[in-house]
């Protein structure tokens, strides 16, 4: 790969963290910074963290932000559907249970 053409990588900083160790690229996905990523200190946003903070990638535009929030809730929703689906199915499962348990007794007796 030539990478004369391509800045697509962030350089890794030189820096240490305020605790002396090597910062860790991490991504936020906050509303305002979805996908953006930054340096942060190894046990960031953990008990003991230094906050050592420092971005990696430019500030997004404003249509990147809308597409990748629209995104992030359009797999909240798939996510949550899929936690109803799972709910609804285990409830078929006892319901079918129970009407072959009925039908069994209704043989039987
Ligand atoms: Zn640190």
């Amino acid at each position: 790969m030539d990478h004369h053409l391509c800045d697509c990588t962030p350089r890794l900083k030189k820096r240490l963290c305020y605790c002396g160790e090597l910062p860790i690229l991490k991504t936020s996905w906050t509303e305002i910074n979805p996908g953006r990523r930054f340096w942060g200190c190894r046990l960031y946003g953990k008990v003991g963290s230094c906050d050592f903070f420092d971005w990696a990638d430019p500030a997004p535009h404003e249509r990147y932000k809308s597409v990748i929030n629209g995104l992030l809730r359009k797999k909240n929703e798939v996510d949550m559907e899929k936690v109803r689906m799972g709910r609804n199915a285990r409830i078929y499962k006892i319901v079918l249970w129970l009407l072959v348990l009925f039908v069994e007794l209704r043989s039987v007796l």
